[in-house]
């Protein structure tokens, strides 16, 4: 039988597919934009969604190096894919976004800032990996001396609905770095999908003072213990079926240990410096910023744009590029992600979701490449042994 009523942080508590509609509506009577997974143009992008009927029911998607494809599924999971090539970092950090006008007074000019109102998002579908990419973020843009302010105001009122993954995707690798398949902090609310049986519903972890509070007005019940055991089975199935692993043990010293290593020319005889992986990436941050004047010369403004150091322009100091090749880029990400990450922010800079393998045009795959120079160190770590000994 379904209530309403109070549940308290820590609570396991099962919602029906039938009355997920109204969590969406407690969630917009509380003023909150709900944004999540919809259908458009072939793919599944996160944007607004006011009704059950916006979300991706019954489909899926395949993913490999350079592919994606959706399917049907043989079910109606309304949470049954695998995440596209959005993330939720345009939502707390606008791609573009104009920082301050100018105009020209009698004595000179003034400054007129931007300010925003920031919008209330409640993000429904948030993948354990994706919800990791955020925190990352958050250290990035408000973890230092300067706090990114339009960033910080989003995030403080964002609402999480994490949904824990029960199927993995062939590009996806979060179990090797500890990110995923499951939420483990950081959440209002954290689900799991059941379509099993004929039973269709959402096993819901109550992680925080204001889930709790939009709960306590959406039908549900107290989860059963063998509920609890088969959302936790269906996520470790998630973790089992992984398509890839990377193998962090020591990633960031082998990579400093290896930036002349010829795999660098092998890569960068494949890479086309589209900059797609760094724009699908959750984690990546880059931005220039551009200031445009109008005809009559009496108003300027500064706009920020997302940027990638993928750009030629983007390591423009005065007289060209700093990074001129795509050997130089490619290397500039990889070890940035994997190594310098590190030492600005104290973590990888990468969570394992497999977006830069799926949308890479050329199907370049991180995991891939650490791997082929990791093996080319052992060999020749081998090799060197062998001399010794025969010596
Ligand atoms: S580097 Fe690739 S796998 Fe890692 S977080 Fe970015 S897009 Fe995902
Ligand atoms: S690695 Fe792939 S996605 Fe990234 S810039 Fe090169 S070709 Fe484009």
């Amino acid at each position: 039988m379904q209530t309403s009523g109070q549940v308290s942080i820590g609570a396991t508590v099962i919602l029906r597919r039938e009355d997920f509609q109204e969590l969406l509506d407690a969630l917009r009577a509380q003023g909150y934009r709900t944004i999540g997974p919809t259908l458009s143009e072939g793919t599944i992008i996160y944007d607004e969604v006011t009704s059950v009927a916006d979300l991706p029911a019954g489909w899926t998607d395949e993913q490999g190096p350079g592919t994606y494809r959706l399917r049907r599924r043989g079910d109606d999971a309304l949470f049954g894919y695998i995440p596209g090539a959005h993330s939720w970092k345009p939502w707390l950090r606008p791609p573009l976004q104009r920082l301050w006008r100018a105009r020209r007074t009698d004595d000179g000019f003034e400054i007129i800032p931007d300010k925003e109102e920031a919008p209330r998002y409640a993000f429904i579908g948030v993948r354990a990996c994706e919800l990791h990419a955020i925190q990352i973020q958050d250290r990035v843009f408000t973890g230092g001396a300067y706090v990114d302010q339009t960033y910080n105001a989003r995030r403080e009122q964002a609402f999480i609905v994490a949904m824990n993954c029960t199927e993995a995707g062939e590009t996806c690798f979060c179990a090797s770095l500890g990110t995923g398949p499951q939420a483990d902090a950081g959440y209002d609310l954290a689900m799991t999908e059941i379509v099993t049986g004929g039973a269709h519903h959402f096993v819901v972890d109550i992680g925080s003072k204001a889930g709790a509070q939009v709960m306590s007005v959406v039908p549900h019940r107290p989860a059963m213990g063998r509920e609890i055991e088969m959302a936790q089975c269906e996520i470790a199935g998630a973790a089992d079926h992984m398509g890839r692993k990377l193998n962090a043990n020591g990633v960031k010293e082998l990579l400093y240990r290896n930036l002349e290593h010829a795999h660098w020319d092998d890569v960068a005889a494949r890479c086309l410096s589209c900059a797609n992986c760094t724009l699908v990436c959750p984690t990546c941050f880059c931005s220039t910023v551009e200031d445009v004047t109008d005809l009559t010369g009496q108003e300027a403004e500064r706009w920020r744009r997302t940027d990638s150091c993928f750009s030629l322009d983007f390591s423009y100091i005065h007289g060209g590029s700093v990074r001129s090749s795509s050997k130089a880029r490619y290397r500039q990400w990889l070890t940035h992600k994997l190594a310098t990450w590190v030492d600005q922010f104290g973590t990888l800079g990468c969570v394992g979701c497999g977006r830069c393998i799926t949308w890479c045009p050329v199907g370049i795959d991180l995991t891939q490449e650490v791997a082929t120079i990791r093996a080319a160190e052992q060999k020749a770590e081998a090799g060197g042994a062998r001399q010794v000994m025969g010596d």
